[in-house]
């Protein structure tokens, strides 16, 4: 985290991004109305909002080794500590989420409350007075939170996503890796009691998806690099974010709305009118995006913007 003070100007963020400018109504799940007071007072003043992301970082008050966790711990100069077990120097948000990117904690949270109300990241770049990469990498680091804290973190922050190729100890340091037929990731959409779950389908690729649609004539539906499947077993749909080395030309026509499109599923009309936003998505990316519509959807009515913080202020788990 850097410490210097910045001369920018960063309280022009009070004011909400008109990101549903231009369309008929504001996004259904949109939770900046409930955003609680205490969280917007934070946001014009740096030694109250770094407060407040440190009581997240340590919530009994005390600091501990993010290393090993060791309660004894010596103050050195410039905020930083040293474990009396280990030795380890740390600074407050040493292997955190947090401690990607150079932000000062006013600007982090002023960034989430824009994350918050969905603002493009060229529109959070000009409130803030960031750099585009400066707030892509946050907003990474965000999203990366965001999936930490799922049921099934563990899964999609391994191996079968690629996103274990982002993660360097406890940076984000890391580049995607090229993906193909064969490894590209398939998740299912599973709702439960008004809840949506996306899974990591295990031993499903792309490639899995195209045999069954071959063989078992399981229908595909294409809309740029996103393609989904009619209900499979407990999953309203199967689905995957492709790329240009796909066979997309073998995908049939078909005149009947898939399942999850005929039922007028609500999270799937949440997720669509995002996915669209997300144009030029990854599919290295993607499972980002997809924890972050699951969060968006299953919170809605929450002050996630508080949540975020917490999140953001977490430890980065060990990545088998
Ligand atoms: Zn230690």
């Amino acid at each position: 985290m850097s410490e210097a003070t910045t001369t920018r100007e960063p309280s022009g963020v009070s004011a909400r991004c008109a990101h549903g400018a231009g369309r008929a109504t504001a996004p259904p799940h949109c939770a900046s109305q409930v955003e609680p007071a205490d969280f917007s007072a934070l946001l014009g003043d740096e030694k109250r909002a770094r407060d407040f992301l440190l009581d997240l970082t340590w919530p009994t008050g005390a600091p501990f080794c993010p290393r090993c966790g060791h309660r004894k711990v010596y103050d050195l100069s410039g905020e930083r500590l040293r474990c009396a077990d280990c030795k380890y120097t740390f600074h407050p948000f040493s292997g955190r989420w947090i401690n990607n990117g150079a932000l000062t904690s006013l600007e982090w949270l002023n960034l989430i409350t824009l994350f918050v109300d969905e603002c493009s990241v060229h529109q959070m770049k000009q409130r803030l007075g960031l750099s585009y990469n400066t707030v892509y990498k946050a907003l990474t680091a965000i999203r990366f939170a965001i999936v930490a804290h799922a049921i099934d973190a563990r899964q999609v922050l391994g191996r079968a996503t690629g996103l274990d190729s982002y993660i360097k100890g406890s940076r984000l340091t890391g580049g995607p890796r090229d993906m193909r037929m064969d490894t590209i990731p398939v998740y299912g959409i599973l709702r439960r009691d008004g809840l949506v779950f996306i899974d990591l389908v295990p031993g499903f690729q792309a490639e899995t998806l195209f045999h069954f649609h071959m063989n078992f004539h399981l229908k595909l539906i294409r809309t740029g690099n996103l393609v989904y499947t009619d209900r499979y077993k407990e999953y309203d749909a199967l689905l995957f974010c492709g790329n240009d080395s796909l066979p997309y030309e073998i995908i049939r026509r078909y005149d009947e709305k898939p399942y999850i499109d005929a039922v007028d599923d609500e999270f799937w009309a949440f997720a669509q009118e995002r996915i669209k936003r997300f144009r030029g998505i990854s599919c290295q990316r993607f499972p980002l995006y997809l924890k972050e519509l699951e969060f968006r959807f299953n919170n809605e009515g929450r002050p996630i913007g508080e949540i975020l913080a917490a999140y953001l202020c977490a430890l980065v788990p060990t990545i088998d």
